[in-house]
């Protein structure tokens, strides 16, 4: 048996898991064999995954108008999630909003809301399932950055600057928590498909259309959810244990 098993069932929460690549990561997670739980600020979307879930036999809980933002709802629905599924031993921070604005006209107000839900959020997150962690000596965290904030973009100072603080803040947990078993790790994705990227699309932010930048993809597609979904299920693994700090790009070749 290894470190952090208790006999249970693991129990895993992703946030924003009601769209998209968090999605994705839920369905995943369920197949391979966690209880997931999904905070969103979308309870339709997040009750509608569930039940998917549980439609193919999986264990999910929905926990809808869960904003990351705001540390008493982060509070309340962990502790609904730990009562519900048991204590909280793998953390996927996925919820993000994006922006795209001339950096002289970003509101102030846009900034604080971008860095509020990027990386407040994880902030608040993290230390809310950080002791369940702690008590088992084994947990994973993967936080979802981008591959923004790798290379800069530019018209998304905030959103970078937010994905960035990310990185930093992945980077320093690993070191503060490997010594207790647990591993803490970033996925940047890079052009994913999802209806984030196809709104980007649509107001113009690519200067050019979704196959216009596949084509300048090495791998020559953009990538799915379940590409973000699979390097996040080896990520949580117990294969992963010696792999912390680190940013695995998920991106098609566009940073190496
Ligand atoms: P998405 O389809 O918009 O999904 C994000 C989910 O998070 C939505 O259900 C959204 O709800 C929810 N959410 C938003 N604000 C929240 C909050 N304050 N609290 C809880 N949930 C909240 O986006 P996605 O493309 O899958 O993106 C997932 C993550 O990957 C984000 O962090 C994004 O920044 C990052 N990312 C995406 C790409 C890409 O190419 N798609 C590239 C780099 C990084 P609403 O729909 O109601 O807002």
């Amino acid at each position: 048996m290894s470190a952090g098993n208790t006999g249970g069932t693991r129990v895993a929460v992703v946030t924003g898991g009601g769209s998209g690549m968090g999605r994705a990561i839920v369905h995943r997670l369920a197949r391979d064999g966690f209880a997931v739980a999904i905070l969103d600020i979308d309870a339709a979307n997040a009750d509608k995954v569930a039940a998917e879930v549980r439609e193919g036999g999986g264990t999910a809980l929905a926990v809808g108008a869960a904003d990351v933002s705001d540390r008493a709802k982060v509070d309340a629905a962990i502790g609904r999630v730990r009562a519900e599924l048991g204590p909280v031993l793998v953390l996927v921070n996925n919820a993000g909003i994006t922006g795209f604005r001339e950096f002289l006209s970003i509101t102030e107000e846009k900034w604080r809301r971008i860095m509020a839900v990027n990386l407040d959020g994880p902030f608040h997150c993290a230390q809310a399932v950080l002791p369940d962690m702690i008590d088992a000596g084994w947990g994973r965290i993967v936080n979802i950055s981008s591959s923004s904030a790798q290379g800069g973009q530019q018209y998304m100072a905030h959103y970078v600057a937010s994905k960035a603080g990310l990185i930093g803040f992945t980077k320093s947990l690993a070191l503060e928590f490997g010594p207790k078993g647990i591993t803490v790790n970033t996925i940047p994705p890079g052009f994913i498909d999802t209806p984030m990227m196809r709104e980007s699309e649509r107001r113009g932010m690519f200067g050019g259309t979704v196959e216009d930048h596949a084509a300048r993809t090495p791998v020559r597609r953009p990538g799915t959810p379940e590409d973000i979904a699979a390097a996040c299920a080896f990520l949580v693994s117990d294969e992963a244990g010696y792999i912390t700090g680190q940013i695995i790009g998920v991106n098609g070749g566009r940073n190496t």
